[in-house]
């Protein structure tokens, strides 16, 4: 499956039973019908959550297409502080968040604590890739200049 933004091939991700498909170029998530209750777990949704954001917000966001339906996806705005707009599959195949998006709706959506599981594992994958991306360390910084020696 390829990325709704960036068109470039997905790697799947599996958190416990949660298929997640992830792109490395812009880092946004795909999570199919139900995953995101998947990934909610026993924690609820505070009722409305998803769609609960003035819809303003979503104006001059791109419009994108579900990459399974090629249906043109519809936004939705989160509740929540910062609302998130996300996209949306007209047929309910899925839903996409662009990058960062998935761990503030998860922040922002559960009322219970153990959300924070899932926003951890984000992070630590987002964070792996930037410290791949990275390139190594010098060790030049590490030395204190020699001018006063
Ligand atoms: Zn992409
Ligand atoms: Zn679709």
């Amino acid at each position: 499956m390829n990325c709704p933004a960036c068109k470039d091939p997905m790697l799947v991700l599996e958190y416990e039973e949660v298929e997640v498909d992830y792109c490395v170029s812009c880092h946004g998530i795909w999570l199919d019908a139900g995953e995101l209750e998947l990934l909610f777990g026993d924690r609820a949704i505070t009722e409305g959550f998803m769609t609960a954001g003035c819809p303003s917000h979503a104006k001059g966001e791109q419009v994108l297409r579900c990459p399974e339906c090629l249906r043109k996806m519809q936004k939705e705005t989160t509740g929540g502080e910062p609302p998130v707009v996300y996209d949306h599959c007209p047929n309910n195949d899925g839903v996409w968040f662009d990058q960062g998006e998935l761990a503030t709706v998860l922040k922002n959506g559960s009322s219970a604590q153990g959300g924070d599981q899932v926003a951890h594992w984000l992070h630590e994958m987002f964070l792996a890739e930037d410290e791949e991306a990275m390139p190594p360390d010098e060790d030049v910084e590490a030395k204190p200049s020699t001018g006063e020696a």
